[in-house]
C-alpha cells in the first residue's frame, strides 16, 4: 500500500485523530474530489459513527478555518447522515425492512451472498478490490459502497438486507440508519429508481495509482445502462465473470468481544468501584465522546460505564476488527466496562440494591436496534446531539429534509449558536 492511502487507512480510535482529519478538510477541494476514489474524503466516518466527535464540533472546527454554508458539498454530505437519522428517529427498526414497494419490481432475490463474493472471486476487478479492501481496513470509499451494493443487489439478485448486513458487520463506521438506508436507496426500495453503474462510470473515478484493480471493463458491468436497467428488472443471476479466480477468506464476524479483546482494552465492572451519589453515564459503543473534565474516575464530571448490549449483537454481529477499535475507545474514555445482557442483570447495582436513585443514571439514544429499550428501563435517555434541526414530520426524501432544514435554520452559524471553539 503507498504510504499516503496508508495514512489514510490508519484509524488511531483516538479523539486526537478525529482532530487531526477535521484540520485536514479543505471543503473546496472536497466538494472538486470527493467523487472520486483518491479524492480528498474525510475517513471521518469511523468517528462520526461512533461519537468520538460530533459534526457540531466538526463544523464548528471547519469554521475555524473555511467558510462552510449550506451549499457547500461538505455540509450536504454531512446532512445526508443527519438524514439517515431523522428516518431512524422516526422509523426506528422499520429501517430494516422495504420502506417501500421497490422501484425495481418485483424480482426473486437471494437472502444470502454468493461465496464468490463473499471471497473477492467474482472475477470484476473493481467488485473483488472492493471487497478486499473493507475486509482489510474496514472502510470503503463512497463510490465503492455504491457499486458494491449495486452489484450485490442488481446483477447478482441478493436482498439488500442480506447486503446491507454483511457490509454493516465488516465496516468500521457501520451505521444501522446510513447504511441499511444507503443499501434501500441503491436498491430502488428507499428510492424511486434502482442505482446502476456501468464500467465507464467505473474508469471516470477509480484510483489514478491502482486504476488496474478497480477496473470492470470486459465484465458484466460493460454494458450500456438500458441493458442493465432490464436485467435489473427482469433478469436473473448473472453470475461471477467466467475462469477461475483467486479470492480471500471472510474474516469472521462476532456476536460478543472475546473476553481477551475485552481484558486487553478495558476494566472490567467491579461493583465496589461504582461511586455512590455521583451521576452515572452509560456509554455506548456510539456515544464514546471526551469526557469532561480530563480521564480518570476522579475527575469531576459524572462515572462513566460502558456497555455492550450482547443480544443486539447478536442480531448484527461485528468483525474482530472493529470490536478491538471500539473496545480500545471505550477504554480511554470510561471507569469501566460491562459485557452482557444489559436486560437480565443491572449491572451496577450487583453491590448496592436500592441505589442509584432514579434520574441519576443517564445514557444517549443509540442508533442500533434493541440498544434503547433496555437503555430506557435502566436510565434516563437523552437525544443524539444534531448538528441540523430535526424536522416534527417524517421526509421521506433527502431534498425534502434538506429545505425543511432550510427553511428552519439560517445558517449553520446559527445552528452553532456561537459554539465556535
Ligand atoms: C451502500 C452504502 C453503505 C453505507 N454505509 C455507511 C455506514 O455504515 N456508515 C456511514 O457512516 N456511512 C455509510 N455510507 C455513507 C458513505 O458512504 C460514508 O459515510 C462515507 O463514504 C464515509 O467516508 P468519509 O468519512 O471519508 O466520507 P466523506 O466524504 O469525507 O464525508 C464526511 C462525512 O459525511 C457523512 N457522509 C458522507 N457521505 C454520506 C452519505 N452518502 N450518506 C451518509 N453520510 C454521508 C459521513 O458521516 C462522512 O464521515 C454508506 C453508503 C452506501 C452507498
Amino acid at each position: 500500500m503507498i504510504p499516503q492511502l496508508q495514512d489514510f487507512f490508519n484509524f488511531e480510535p483516538t479523539h486526537a485523530e478525529a482532530l487531526r482529519r477535521l484540520d485536514a478538510v479543505h471543503p473546496g477541494e472536497y466538494a472538486r474530489t470527493r467523487n472520486a476514489l483518491d479524492g480528498s474524503v474525510t475517513g471521518l466516518s469511523p468517528y462520526f459513527t461512533h461519537g468520538v466527535i460530533g459534526m457540531r464540533t466538526a463544523v464548528a472546527r471547519v469554521l475555524q478555518k473555511h467558510r462552510l454554508g449550506y451549499d457547500d458539498k461538505l455540509t450536504f454530505e454531512f446532512a445526508w447522515r443527519e438524514f439517515f437519522h431523522h428516518v431512524w428517529t422516526r422509523c426506528g427498526e422499520q429501517v430494516l425492512t422495504d420502506m417501500r414497494p421497490s422501484a425495481a419490481g418485483s424480482g426473486v432475490y437471494s437472502s444470502n451472498l454468493p461465496a464468490d463474493l463473499r471471497e473477492a472471486r467474482t472475477g470484476v476487478p473493481a467488485i473483488d478490490t472492493a471487497v478486499r479492501q473493507l475486509y482489510a481496513t474496514g472502510y470503503l470509499h463512497n463510490h465503492a459502497r455504491m457499486w458494491l451494493a449495486s452489484y450485490a443487489v442488481h446483477l447478482r439478485k441478493v436482498h439488500w438486507r442480506a447486503g446491507a448486513d454483511w457490509m454493516y458487520g465488516h465496516l468500521l463506521d457501520g451505521d444501522v440508519p446510513s447504511n441499511h438506508l444507503s443499501w434501500q436507496w441503491v436498491a430502488g426500495t428507499f428510492s424511486s429508481k434502482p442505482y446502476l453503474f456501468n464500467a465507464d462510470n467505473v474508469a471516470k473515478y477509480a484510483p489514478r495509482g491502482n486504476f488496474k484493480d478497480w477496473r470492470a471493463k470486459g465484465t458484466a458491468i460493460d454494458q450500456d445502462y438500458e441493458v442493465l436497467e432490464r436485467i435489473a428488472r427482469h433478469e436473473g443471476d448473472v453470475g461471477p465473470e467466467p475462469g477461475v479466480h483467486q479470492g480471500v477468506i471472510e474474516p469472521l464476524l462476532w456476536a460478543a468481544p472475546h473476553a481477551d479483546w475485552v481484558a486487553e482494552a478495558t476494566r472490567p465492572l467491579v461493583a465496589s468501584a461504582v461511586p455512590r451519589r455521583r451521576e452515572i453515564e452509560l456509554v455506548t459503543p456510539w456515544a464514546m465522546g471526551e469526557r469532561e473534565g480530563g480521564s480518570g474516575a476522579g475527575a469531576g464530571g459524572p462515572w462513566r460505564l460502558g456497555v455492550i448490549h450482547t443480544p443486539s449483537h447478536a442480531l448484527l454481529p461485528w468483525s474482530e476488527a472493529r470490536w478491538r477499535w471500539v473496545l480500545r475507545r471505550l477504554g480511554q474514555v470510561t471507569d469501566a466496562v460491562f459485557v452482557g445482557d444489559l436486560g437480565s442483570s443491572v449491572p451496577w447495582r450487583a453491590g448496592a440494591p436500592s441505589w442509584p436513585g432514579p434520574g441519576m443514571v443517564m445514557a444517549m439514544r443509540a442508533p442500533m436496534p434493541g440498544y434503547d429499550a433496555v437503555l430506557a428501563a435502566l436510565a434516563s435517555l437523552q437525544p443524539a446531539p444534531r448538528l441540523l434541526p430535526n424536522p416534527e414530520t417524517m421526509c421521506r426524501s433527502f431534498s425534502v429534509f434538506y429545505e425543511s432544514v432550510k427553511r428552519q435554520s439560517r445558517s449553520l452559524q446559527t445552528q452553532l449558536n456561537g459554539e465556535l471553539f
